[in-house]
């Protein structure tokens, strides 16, 4: 049937040859019904015939055209601008595709109309496609900017907020069989937040679970700010072992495609928690004391340098103490080197346990402790020493039958009282009073 290179051309000669052919057979066929052949098989009756053939076919054509022809070149006009706009930019550019671009009216129900919606839902699946693959790319830009998993988790859980719509959300990380909250956002408290048996459901399975809340039940363990219509579930999980989860709450149903940016955010999240949790870890061993858990000497006097410029240049009160275990090495000798570590171990617990947060202790060495007191003026630390010294006093360290007891000997310095102009002066004030606090029997304090 093809007889050119354009469709058109060749309707338009099939559909005047038709013209034409029906105009020739005409006079016949007025002739098979009974007209006087004389009368139609004339000259001028074949031509007027052969005109109006040629003229119908001439019509027809135009008409398919107009209305055929307008619908297949708005199509390929759009086609063109899409292919365009792929080749142009390197990805696909939805900003540059708006309805009078990229869209076709979807309004007959037939081949055209077909054409019209599968083009319109292939361009959407583009524009779609397009914004998954920036949102990804954002995505793991953030996710590969940050190691600390403070700041990561929270920039995670605003990232993935965002991008879904939700209203509230949460990351919680799995510590030694507990969940704990690393960032939260839209929730009232997390208090019986972490124990959700949906959370443990999910995080047993594995998969991504949405939660469609009826209305009127309330949703159990977790505590929004809002009325939650649909909750994402998403464990984290890194090499088949859970890292945590994160849970995103929407007031209103979460747009289509949600579930699978999740699957492609949490394969990012997960690494990136990965290393998170492994840099965490490594602060921490390179920060800790590994016998006592509290600070080691390197970091904690990082921190008293970090305290002490503050002091002075803010004019803020600071005290330290030194405070060391009398005849520690009678213990050792008597009772052996494990029970040494487990009076070491005790006296730093219960020292720990009576400071405020923002207080800092560490090991300064063998059985010796510094505790560093950021805002505390002499008298609250000379307060504070008595106070620890008398709880030590009270402390009963059992071995077998026998039980023990254990002193301290304390030694206090404090700023602005001292007038100290570096850091190394003023724990050598301490070091000097605790000294003395030897010198004069032990078991007591020196704060002058
Ligand atoms: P003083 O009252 O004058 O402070 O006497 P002391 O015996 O406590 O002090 P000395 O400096 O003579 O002894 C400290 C002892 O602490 C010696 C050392 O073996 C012991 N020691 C240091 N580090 C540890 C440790 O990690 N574990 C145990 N068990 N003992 C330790
Ligand atoms: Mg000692
Ligand atoms: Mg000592």
């Amino acid at each position: 049937m093809r007889l050119t290179r354009k469709v058109f051309t060749d309707l338009a000669i099939w559909m005047v040859a038709f013209g034409l052919g029906v105009g020739l057979l005409f006079p016949l066929f007025l002739v098979v019904l009974g007209v006087p052949a004389a009368h139609v098989l004339t000259p001028g009756f074949f031509a007027a015939c052969l005109t109006a053939g040629a003229v119908a076919g001439t019509v027809n054509q135009a008409l398919a055209r107009l209305v055929v022809g307008s619908r297949l070149r708005l199509l390929a006009e759009r086609m063109e601008f899409v292919a365009a706009n792929l080749r142009d930019s390197e990805s696909f550019d939805h900003t540059r595709c708006g309805p009078d671009q990229c869209r076709i009216p979807e309004d007959s129900d037939d081949v055209i109309g077909t054409s019209a919606r599968a083009f319109n839902g292939l361009v959407h699946a583009l524009a779609e496609s397009y914004r998954t693959e920036q949102a990804v790319q954002s995505f793991s830009d953030l996710m590969v900017s940050r190691i600390e998993l403070g700041p990561l988790a929270e920039e995670a859980l605003q990232h993935l907020m965002h991008d879904t719509g939700a209203a509230g959300g949460a990351l919680l990380l799995e510590e030694e069989g507990e969940m704990r909250v690393c960032a939260r956002q839209g929730l009232r408290e997390d208090q019986g937040f972490a124990c959700g048996d949906q959370l443990r459901l999910a995080m047993k399975g594995g998969d991504i679970r949405l939660l469609q809340i009826p209305e009127g039940l309330k949703v159990d363990g977790v505590v929004m700010e809002f009325r939650p219509l649909e909750v994402f579930i998403v464990p984290i999980l890194y090499k088949e072992v859970t890292l945590g989860v994160v849970v995103l709450a929407s007031a209103t149903p979460f747009p289509e495609g949600t579930r699978t940016r999740l699957e492609i955010f949490r394969r990012a999240l997960s690494l990136a928690l990965r290393n998170a949790i492994a840099h965490d870890n490594l602060q921490r061993l390179a920060a800790l004391d590994p016998l006592t858990g509290v600070y080691n000497r390197r970091f904690g006097m990082q921190r008293l340098n970090e305290e002490f410029s503050r002091a002075v240049r803010a004019d803020l009160p600071l005290a330290v103490l030194m405070v060391d275990i009398d005849h520690f090495k009678r213990i050792n000798d008597t009772y052996g080197h494990l029970v040494g570590d487990r009076v070491l171990v005790k006296v730093a617990r219960l020292v720990r346990s009576l400071l405020r947060e923002g207080d800092v202790l560490l090991r300064y060495g063998g059985e010796e402790f510094m505790v560093i007191l950021p805002g505390a003026s002499c008298h609250d630390a000379k307060t504070l020493a008595q106070r620890l010294r008398h709880a030590v006093e009270d402390l009963v360290v059992t071995h077998g039958e026998q039980s023990f007891r254990v002193t301290v000997s304390i030694g206090a310095a404090s700023y602005p009282e001292m007038n100290a102009d570096t850091q190394e002066q003023f724990v050598h004030a301490a070091d000097e009073r605790l000294y003395r606090a030897k010198q004069s029997g032990r078991n007591c304090v020196v704060a002058a």
